[in-house]
């Protein structure tokens, strides 16, 4: 016998992601928030997120569910929303290495503040603390992002640890 619990690889997100509560912790369930982007991107590459802060969360949730295995253009998409000038090469989406090479979990984030960032703005930041788990305990991440929006696409382009 050779069953297993795992779905074939390669499967798009299915219902039972999209009907889970958003990683982004937005409110809405993933397959109406983040999900809705992802899925976009995944179709025919469009960027779509109106604002930076829907950029952000989209970009957390990618994370997140690169963590978990739940989303397999998790790398494209961040590099696609990646400013082209400060966009690394690749990434490891299995976060901060550390010596057992055990994943980060994700676990919340929380959006703190904004500036800019809107459907006529060019320019914004978010500032949000992002919580993870690692082997070694727990750990939060606290940043402020900053995003250009460039031919109506919204971009990441770096942020400042605090
Ligand atoms: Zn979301």
């Amino acid at each position: 016998m050779n069953t297993s619990e795992n779905p074939p690889a390669g499967d798009a997100p299915g219902q039972a992601l999209a009907a889970r509560r958003c990683p982004c912790g937005g409110g809405d369930v993933y397959g109406a928030c983040c999900g809705r982007l992802h899925g976009r991107f995944a179709a025919d590459g469009t960027l779509a997120a109106p604002t930076a802060e829907a950029l952000m969360r989209s970009r957390y949730s990618a994370f997140a569910l690169a963590a978990t295995g739940d989303l397999v253009q998790a790398e494209e998409y961040l590099l696609a929303t990646w400013a082209p000038e400060t966009r690394p090469a690749q990434l490891a989406l299995d976060g901060p290495a550390d010596e057992s090479g055990d994943d980060v979990h994700w676990l919340r984030l929380d959006v703190e503040s904004m500036s800019g960032g809107g459907p006529f703005d060019d320019a914004g930041t978010v500032t949000f603390t992002a919580h993870f788990r690692t082997p070694a305990g727990r750990h939060t991440q606290h940043e402020t992002s900053r995003f250009v929006r460039r031919q109506g696409i919204w971009l990441y382009r770096d942020g400042e640890v605090r």
